[in-house]
């Protein structure tokens, strides 16, 4: 779970409560996320919703406390992405689309739509973190985007 050897990029996730963003108190946990793969792969890489291309790609975790890679001469890619600490649904740069809870969007965050992967969920909740809505739904909605994403994709190839 904590191979040096094969790091290509970092994810930084804060969890945050939408309702309280805004406060010191919103962020719950900051998450430092070691992946195998570059993030412009897995960007570029259609073969499954990204929270499963992510969730594959993980060689560790950490709460709270970076890995020795996000700093100094070595450093690799890193991405910061905020999640909700209700669902786990990926924040929007206004609102949690999973919770429909809204904030004031003028913090820094570029907003993304893919929720916590599998395993992320799991280390959380080893540690004590406790979800208000089974995060399994904001995975299911990823991939219902998916696959019409994906219809949709294979519909506009059939017309030419
Ligand atoms: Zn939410």
């Amino acid at each position: 779970m904590d191979d040096l050897n094969d790091k290509k990029s970092i994810f930084v996730i804060y969890v945050q409560n939408p309702a309280e963003i805004g406060s010191r108190r919103a962020t719950k946990a900051i998450l430092h996320v070691r992946l195998n793969r570059d993030y412009n792969e897995i960007l570029s890489d259609n073969s499954k919703p990204r929270s499963e291309l992510i969730d594959d790609a993980i060689t560790g975790m950490k709460l709270g406390e970076p890995f020795p890679e996000e700093n100094g001469a070595n450093k690799v890619f890193m991405s910061i992405e905020c999640n909700c600490a209700r669902c786990g649904g990926g924040l929007s740069i206004y609102n949690c689309p999973e919770c429909g809870i809204e904030f004031d969007g003028g913090h820094l965050r570029s907003g993304w739509d893919v929720p916590l992967s599998v395993k992320m969920v799991a280390y959380l909740e080893e540690h004590g973190f406790k979800f208000v809505i089974d995060p399994i739904l904001a995975r299911q909605h990823e991939k219902s985007r998916y696959e019409y994403s994906m219809r949709r994709l294979a519909a506009r190839k059939g017309n030419l």
